[in-house]
């Protein structure tokens, strides 16, 4: 296929649909479920979309999975790289152990053992290189090179924007007039798929993103007018912190275009959605329950029928815990 035109929908149509095709049967069809009480509550028709519930505890899934399942078979048998302790490092192990090869993630010296663990557990071969994030993506990409093994990015690559945006589809698939949807926003793999497959439907549907007020580098982004590098904040949406990239291809110019709205959140807001999404039976990280957060604390506006993507659900057991039973973490 020819290079996508960023910001363009109907561009990514193709993409979005073989896509579909390509994941079917390897990740979860996750429900979209209705939340009426709530949705009385705050004057809304709501529903809630549960990658929480997605295997690997989130949407990464679909994104890894397109990625390895469009490498030439002798790309794919050499294996994948990245650098990731959280999310994208567990998807892309489970993606490349199901296509019956290897994914080898780098991780900073910061990363505790029990994520490194967690991590060989699901068949990663894992390294551990450099004193920082930054620095693990950086050695990440050298072994990459010098190896000849694909890197796959977590968000900034059209193989795994077109799986994330997955979502979107099946989202209108069930609630084809729905009217806002909210969803949690890091690099922005996520919003732009899914903001690029629902424009491409239905072009009057707005789309939120949420993110933390600590260290938010999409949104500072946007604001400057270019990627921009933001300090990295300890927040409870982990998930969301970390940067876009200064050399951003893809989804920098896919926030900046398609999503009608950024809203940023406290760290009480973000453990109250943790808590609400706990009430309604949904476990949800606090990156994952950013969209119920903004709207609870009506710092987003829903609008007639809005459906909320819980993103993840991979959060401490103690650590929920205690902040269901009142704490800010
Ligand atoms: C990665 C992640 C996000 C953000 O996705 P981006 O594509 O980086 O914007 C949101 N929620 C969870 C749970 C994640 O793991």
């Amino acid at each position: 296929m020819p290079l996508v035109p960023a910001t363009d929908p109907a561009a990514w149509r193709a993409r979005l649909d073989a896509a579909g095709a390509r994941i079917d049967g390897h990740v979860r069809r996750t429900e979209l479920r209705a939340a009426q009480s709530l949705g009385a509550e705050l004057g809304l028709e709501l529903w809630l979309k549960l990658e929480n519930r997605q295997i690997t505890g989130s949407f990464k899934l679909r994104g890894a999975t397109n990625a390895i399942a469009l490498l030439e078979p002798a790309q794919r048998a050499r294996g994948v790289v990245t650098a990731s302790s959280g999310n994208h490092g567990k998807a892309l192990a489970h993606a490349a152990m199901a296509a019956g090869t290897r994914a080898f993630v780098f991780v900073s010296s910061l990363v505790p053992a029990n994520k490194l663990a967690a991590l060989r557990e699901m068949g990663a071969e894992t390294r551990v290189a450099g004193a920082s994030q930054d620095e693990a993506e950086e050695r990440a990409r050298a072994f990459s090179q010098a190896e000849d093994r694909v890197f796959i990015s977590p968000f900034d690559d059209p193989a795994v924007i077109a799986g994330q945006g997955t979502i979107g589809d099946e989202m209108l698939d069930d609630l084809p007039d729905m009217d806002t949807v909210l969803v949690p926003l890091s690099g922005g793999g996520l919003a732009g798929g899914i903001a690029a497959a629902v424009k491409s439907r239905l072009p009057s549907c707005r789309i939120v993103g949420v993110s933390m007020a600590r260290g938010p580098a999409m949104a500072m982004s946007i604001t400057a007018g270019h990627p921009v590098e933001v300090a990295e904040e300890p927040t409870l949406a982990d998930a969301l912190s970390g940067g876009i990239g200064l050399d951003n291809r893809y989804t920098f110019a896919m926030v900046r275009d398609l999503l009608d709205d950024i809203v940023l959140l406290s760290e009480v807001e973000i453990a109250e959605g943790i808590r609400v999404a706990a009430r309604l039976g949904e476990t949800v990280e606090g990156g994952g329950g950013v969209g119920l957060a903004a709207l609870v604390a009506r710092r987003a506006r829903g609008r007639g029928k809005t459906v909320i993507v819980l993103s993840g659900g991979n959060i401490d057991p103690s650590l929920h815990r205690r902040i269901v039973a009142g704490g800010s973490g």
